[in-house]
């Protein structure tokens, strides 16, 4: 097993994650398996219940683990299917330490940070960068990590212990650190100190950088490379620069011209790679520069307003928004996201900014297509519900995932049904005393009291019912009986009104494997272009190479093509898991 551990310098959140990956990528284009491991150096056990508003969204992976955005880009860009445990925090680091000493596992011994929390990270690493992750079921032969925040940070200080100690343990030919920098441009000057800086630090915990990635908004100068080279003590062929590109997609083909492969290679002495695996490898590459160059010639737009509760983040929607950029890309298309946050929508916010209110309807209605993602909590249901309404009324691509399959229903139970003032049981103006059918309920087996990983989570069958011959979601998901995807939720439609509901038109086309709960729906009206919701969140697997199906249907409906798209022969869906 080869590592190549990605650490960052001088502030977080300059892309180490794209790196990582596109990293990542390069070594799967030359025919070897790849797996990933994220190293998140906070106290939480995992991304559960941490506010998308302070640290982007939570994404959630087969079994269930809720876990750091960055494990996304991984799984999107190489490919793979990640465990819970691929994602390490120092919360499960000392959960784990703390349940083995209460089992007197150490014997007598003082339990300390070194070597016992520095051990147990180790340890941790080597048994999950074993576990098969891709289509072969084989063991991996690169093991990306990324290590979280800035080296220097105190919560990151024994994670870079453990790294340190873990070159020796498994050999320098094992072994390869790229560190991501900054290099700012000030008054027109690319500035290096703040990169000479960071290797400083780096080099006195022990660690020595094999490539410097640098960041900056414009192509590293020559002389600034030098200017690394030397005081950062590595030669020109270890600084590579990531410059500012079209898309996050080029940013492998940027690392490759570079020739960040052949040093990597070299270090860590890859010997021959077998025929099949090269070609494979090969056909990867070509795949992915074709659609990188196919995209930057692609000059329609298509507008999608996304109508959410935490717009001020974009990364609190960031499988949303690849889901989206992964569809326009199949479609040919420019994609452009409107941002609408839905308390702007709402009545009560003519009183309070009436130009803001008439700002959000103006992006909703300029839009071609509406998306209401998932979401917790009350605040900003009645715009979305509204944005809802609009979309069924006035024939407007809709998609609703989670949150937004549920707003789809209350809007039709209220406004179709007439149950005036339904909504779910998770929002505060629910009343069990006015005896109004909620349209959404509390899920009867699970936990209402603990809050952290007791949703429904993870992967789950969902079965098209039948006579769902019609359905447009069905055709993009090429006809298939059920589908796989991943769910995060802890509320349902109420099945007491699935009747009703279905009798004026809108139909669950789609239950989970008991036929009991509600999966996905479709409003059954040849004369709309595409109304669609899944309780389940389809943008966890979406593929670059491969888009989610449901925002596919968006996006096509959306720029007037869903009658061509269906028709296309490579919607066969994966149907893996
Ligand atoms: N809050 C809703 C529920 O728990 C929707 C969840 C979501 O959108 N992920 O069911």
């Amino acid at each position: 097993m080869k590592y190549v551990v990605v650490s960052g310098g001088v502030i977080s959140g300059i892309g180490k994650g794209v790196l990582a990956s596109s990293t990542g990528l390069l070594f799967k284009t030359l025919g070897l398996r790849v797996t990933s491991i994220k190293i998140d150096p906070y106290m939480n056990i995992d991304a559960g219940t941490m506010s998308p508003l302070e640290h982007g969204e939570c994404f959630v992976l087969n079994d269930g683990g809720e876990v750091d955005l960055d494990l996304g880009n991984y799984e999107r860009y190489l490919n793979i299917t990640l465990t819970r445990n691929h994602n390490i925090t120092t919360g499960k680091i000392y959960s784990k330490v703390i349940e083995r000493e209460r089992k007197g596992d150490y014997l007598g011994k003082t339990v300390q940070v070194v070597p016992h929390i520095t051990n147990a990270i180790q340890e941790w690493i080597e048994s999950v960068a074993k576990i098969p992750v891709d289509d072969t079921g084989l063991e991996p032969e690169i093991c990306i990590i990324e290590l979280g925040g800035t080296v220097g940070d105190i919560e990151s200080a024994p994670f870079v212990e453990a790294l340190r100690q873990f070159q020796f343990r498994v050999g320098s030919d094992n072994f390869a650190l790229i560190h991501v920098s900054l290099v700012p441009v000030i008054h027109g000057e690319q500035k290096t100190k703040p990169t000479q800086a960071a290797i400083k630090d780096l080099r006195s915990l022990g660690l020595t950088p094999d490539m410097v990635a640098c960041r900056c908004q414009e192509k590293l100068e020559h002389q600034t490379i030098e200017k690394i080279g030397m005081f950062c003590h590595v030669g020109p062929d270890q600084v590579i620069a990531v410059h500012d590109v079209n898309s996050t997609y080029h940013v492998p083909l940027l690392l490759k011209e570079q020739k960040m492969m052949k040093f990597l290679s070299k270090k860590l002495n890859i010997g021959e790679i077998d025929q099949s695996a090269l070609t494979k490898g090969e056909a990867l590459l070509s795949k992915w520069r074709h659609l990188t160059s196919s995209h930057d010639k692609s000059f329609e737009t298509v507008t999608i307003a996304l109508v959410g509760k935490y717009t001020h983040l974009h990364d609190s929607y960031l499988s949303v928004i690849k889901s989206l950029e992964h569809a326009s890309m199949s479609c040919n298309r420019r994609l452009k996201i409107v941002w609408v946050e839905s308390t702007n929508l709402e009545e009560s916010m003519k009183g309070e900014n009436l130009s803001e209110y008439h700002k959000a309807w103006h992006y909703v209605c300029q839009a071609d297509g509406i998306l209401v993602p998932g979401g917790f909590g009350s605040r900003g249901i009645e715009g979305m519900i509204s944005a809802a309404k609009y979309a069924r009324e006035n024939n407007v691509p809709y998609l609703g995932v989670c949150l937004g399959l549920q707003i789809a229903v209350i809007e039709f139970v209220r406004n179709v049904l007439g149950i005036k003032g339904s909504t779910s049981q998770e929002f505060d103006n629910y009343k069990e005393e006015d005896h109004i059918t909620p349209s959404v309920i509390y899920m009867p087996d699970v936990d209402q009291i603990k809050l952290g990983g007791t949703m429904r989570l993870g992967i789950h069958e969902t079965k098209f019912t039948a006579n769902t011959e019609w359905s447009k979601l069905k055709g993009l998901y090429g006809g298939v009986g059920s589908v796989f995807e991943r769910h995060r939720h802890r509320y349902e439609v109420n099945p007491d009104l699935i009747e009703q509901i279905e009798s004026k038109g809108l139909h669950f086309i789609g239950k989970d494997e008991t036929g009991k709960r509600m999966e996905m729906i479709e409003l059954k009206d040849d004369s709309h272009k595409f109304f669609v919701g899944t309780q389940y969140h389809p943008e966890y697997l979406s593929k670059v190479l491969d888009p989610s199906r449901p925002f596919l249907g968006l996006v096509a409906a959306s720029a007037g093509i869903l009658d061509d798209v269906l028709k296309r022969d490579d919607l066969n869906y994966r149907g893996e898991f």
